[in-house]
């Protein structure tokens, strides 16, 4: 269908209003690791626009310990914001008699009770803290544990998930001019398709990019010639059995695909090792989940713990059993809470994930931000 010339022009307008709001944009590949650069910039602007912010860190340096504050701090405001606004939280604190302005520090944090996925399964609206009029897409998602999950996005938020996926890309090695990034995701049935996200993302940014569904590896091969495909993106499993084809069919470097990345799934080390000797390059690991917008974290070429969306997340690692806060380097529950959404915000959500924390400095040069280590029992999409 063609658009009629005024729909043209508000596409356009609003294309180019969507890229100037994109802070992914502005980053300079020379400032160091492009995720962690990204995340800096969403603080600076936070402390800048917000009055309380200012007074508490205008003046100092963004370090560890800082990001560590502005994240109680981003973590205390959304608990008053779901006092004012989730049907759901309102009712869980008073269930419990918990009064949220109470919670003050990181060791209050266990006083909280855990958002179980069954009650996003079973009663999605309770967490809505908008009007459906602001919702501009809604997502289900079924993941392993058969439980169907809906979310909704407001604009706003897609546009920010959209800019850390560039950011993500970035940090993986995307640069505008040389790369074409070639979408491998099967046809999804699903609301919320990685490869509409991640062409959308590339738009945005400037970076060619070209889809093929297709599961024939000599389909998948002469698109990669045609497009001039430089990394590529894929479910794991997927790229796993394409990888095993293509070895019959090329040498390793011979198409000149420098990265490849693998999401959705697990991926073994041993399956890395078959992936990376097929095409001859690095091959990364990226995580994340539906319910907290797709892209949260994704390997850098250390391939030493996945980079998170910093500012977007506060992360805890929990015994699942007793529920005590983990330090970092002990395994166990990872749960999240997104600091940064209106829509749908989670608090302490359990993703049934098992890892552990890691937080001290990565050698790819990001130095402040917090990295999670390998994804043990991988249970939702
Ligand atoms: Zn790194």
């Amino acid at each position: 269908m063609s658009l009629s010339l005024p729909s043209k022009i508000n596409t356009s307008i609003r294309m180019s209003v969507a890229k100037r709001k994109l802070e992914s944009r502005k980053i300079d590949l020379q400032d160091g690791n492009p995720l962690e650069q990204w995340g800096l910039a969403k603080i600076r602007n936070d402390i800048k626009n917000n009055k309380e912010l200012k007074e508490e860190f205008g003046q100092r340096e963004i370090d560890r310990d800082l990001i560590k504050e502005y994240k109680l701090f981003k973590f205390r405001e959304l608990l008053a914001y779901v006092m004012e606004n989730s049907p759901y939280y309102q009712s869980l604190y008073a269930d419990k008699d918990i009064d949220p302005s109470e919670i003050k520090s990181y060791e209050d944090l266990e006083r909280l009770p855990l958002t179980e996925q069954e009650e996003l399964a079973n009663k999605p609206y309770h967490f809505l803290c908008v009007s459906r009029k602001d919702i501009a897409r809604e997502f289900t998602s079924s993941g392993t544990t058969n439980m169907l999950k809906r979310m909704a996005y407001t604009q706003g938020e897609l546009l920010e998930i959209v800019d850390s996926v560039i950011s993500g890309l970035k940090m993986a090695g995307m640069d505008s001019k040389e790369d074409t990034l070639q979408i491998m995701y099967p046809t999804i049935t699903a609301t919320w398709d990685p490869g509409l996200v991640l062409s959308k993302a590339c738009d945005l940014a400037g970076f060619s990019s070209v889809i093929n569904d297709s599961v024939g590896a000599h389909d998948q091969i002469e698109t990669i010639r045609e497009a001039g495909t430089t990394i590529i993106i894929g479910t794991s499993s997927f790229l796993y059995e394409l990888s095993k084809q293509v070895s019959e069919l090329i040498e390793p470097g011979e198409l000149g695909i420098r990265k490849i990345i693998c999401s959705s799934e697990p991926l073994t080390e041993e399956m890395r090792e078959v992936i990376e000797s097929a095409w001859g390059c690095r091959t990364l690991r990226q995580w994340g989940m539906t319910e907290l917008g797709l892209a949260n974290a994704i390997e850098c070429d250390h391939q030493d713990g996945f980079h998170l969306n910093n500012p977007d997340f506060l992360v805890e690692v929990i015994d699942p059993k007793t529920g005590e806060i983990l330090p970092p380097g002990e395994k166990g529950e990872l749960v999240v809470t997104t600091l940064r959404r209106k829509c749908m915000p989670l608090i302490r959500y359990r993703t049934r994930d098992i890892t552990s924390l890691i937080d001290e400095p990565c050698d790819c040069g990001a130095c402040v931000d917090q990295r999670i280590c390998d994804i043990e029992r991988w249970t939702d999409n």
